[in-house]
């Protein structure tokens, strides 16, 4: 299993360091692969052995002038290995397209770099019955290779993050099925798992994991969903 933690803007850089080393602690007593997205600002305060850390944004670049953006260099000084591309929350509040991410995609491939990618569907796609939902999600593999060894998926329901509600667990396992088909890499789900979900989620067919986001904010929290695991 795979067990993500996506911090977003949240904790200083003395808090994730600890978060990093109690979760650290946790994952060598698990077999899970466990990764965790702090914000940048804390890219280079933790020291962990078994929790990958990863960045939550980077342009696909070396360096330049990209005001606001960390490029490949700074990653590299650091030893970050791992991106986070697709979230909901840069596709809709940061205004990223799929165009860019197919590109942002192509470049951190081209690095090596393990990708956790992240689709969904927002509330009203998911009204607009299974066919629509089906066809929106599918545009979000667009320019994507799906076959990348180092290619994780998150499925994420736009209207679940960080709102409480989950779609129900047959909906889970169905819609992961049909992802299974457009890739056999590891998939995981991602939407308000909490402590007193994360169990059942895990135990579905065709899930291989979970990202979570609020929840994960407590180091004691996201341990016992590794345990879980
Ligand atoms: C996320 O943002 O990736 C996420 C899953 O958030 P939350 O768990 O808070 O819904």
């Amino acid at each position: 299993m795979i067990i993500a933690a996506n911090l977003k803007t949240n904790l200083t850089r003395h808090d994730t360091a600890s978060y990093i080393e109690e979760v650290d602690k946790c994952a060598k007593q698990s077999n899970q692969e466990v990764f965790v997205f702090p914000a940048i600002s804390s890219l280079d305060s933790f020291s962990a052995e078994k929790v990958e850390v990863g960045t939550q944004n980077a342009y696909p670049t070396v360096n330049g002038a990209f005001t606001g953006e960390i490029g490949l260099e700074q990653l590299e000084e650091f030893g970050i290995k791992t991106i986070l591309i697709g979230h909901s929350e840069r596709r809709h509040i940061l205004g990223e397209t799929q165009e860019f991410i197919a590109k942002k995609f192509a470049y951190f491939k081209e690095q090596g770099f393990t990708i956790v990618y992240c689709v969904g569907e927002p509330k009203e796609k998911r009204e607009a019955g299974k066919e629509a939902m089906m066809e929106y999600i599918s545009a979000q593999y667009e320019g994507i290779d799906t076959s990348y060894e180092k290619l994780i998926i998150a499925y994420e329901p736009v209207w679940a993050i960080g709102t409480g509600l989950t779609p129900t667990l047959e909906d889970i396992e169905d819609i992961h099925t049909e992802l299974k088909q457009k890739s056999s890499a590891p998939l995981l789900y991602g939407g308000s798992v909490k402590v007193t979900n994360a169990k059942e989620v895990l135990s579905l067919k065709n899930v291989d994991g979970i990202l979570v986001g609020s929840a994960a904010l407590y180091a004691e929290h996201f341990c016992t969903m590794i345990q879980y695991a």
